[in-house]
């Protein structure tokens, strides 16, 4: 039995990550060195190879930056390895700057789909929040802090009730708004080398803290 108690207590977390864009949506945005596609790639690797580092098992949506999946393919990529959750990346184009996490916290629906299932928003809700205060905390003098929003405060999430990758997912999903690349100061934070792995470690640790049991 206490085999079998410490195989349980020791399954790996698995964590699905999905590097924004090229979809059905687009290219997505670009700063004026960089493309949104790029920096989500970027910082999507860089996560993948911490969170592996604490033995968490990892599942990209895409195997190369410029590959197109649509949306409900990439949620259907986390539902299929059955993630502890599933962490979207993006970059924003807006006037401000900073970052900002969304996360359904009701249903929507698309071409006659409704979801997520109302069980998965109750569970949903307490593992965003602490995500997004954990991600506060590590981008803290770094980007600026836009706060936790409903997927309704999104363009696509508005007209839907929640966005497209929200609707179609089954597991625990949240998406970062990394920055605002069109904002000159936000883009040259992302761009270096050391920003992309600051914005890793803060992701890591939040996805982490979000997910794990002892929480
Ligand atoms: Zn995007």
């Amino acid at each position: 039995m206490l085999v079998l108690a410490s195989f349980v207590l020791s399954l790996p977390l698995t964590v699905c990550i999905d590097p924004g864009h090229p979809s059905e949506v687009g290219e997505g945005t670009a700063g004026n060195n960089v493309s949104e596609i790029h920096i989500a790639w970027a910082v999507a690797k860089k996560l993948e190879t911490i969170l592996e580092q604490k033995h968490v098992r990892v599942v990209l949506t895409k195997h190369s930056e410029n590959q197109f999946v649509k949306n409900m393919e990439r949620s259907k990529i986390a539902n299929d390895c059955n993630a502890n959750l599933f962490v979207r990346l993006h970059c924003d184009s807006s006037n401000g700057s900073g970052f900002a996490t969304y996360y359904p916290d009701r249903q929507g629906t698309v071409r006659g789909f409704t979801g997520p299932s109302p069980e998965l928003l109750e569970k949903l809700g307490p593992i965003a929040k602490h995500f997004h205060a954990s991600l506060h905390d590590g981008l803290k003098g770094f980007l600026k802090d836009n706060g936790l929003m409903s997927d309704i405060k999104t363009a696509v999430g508005s007209k839907q009730g929640a966005l497209t990758g929200s609707i179609y997912s089954h597991v625990p999903v949240v998406l970062v708004e990394m920055c605002v690349l069109t904002n000159p100061k936000d883009e040259s934070l992302v761009s270096s080398d050391a920003g992309q792995q600051r914005l890793a470690e803060a992701l890591a640790r939040a996805t982490v803290s979000a997910i794990s049991p002892d929480k």
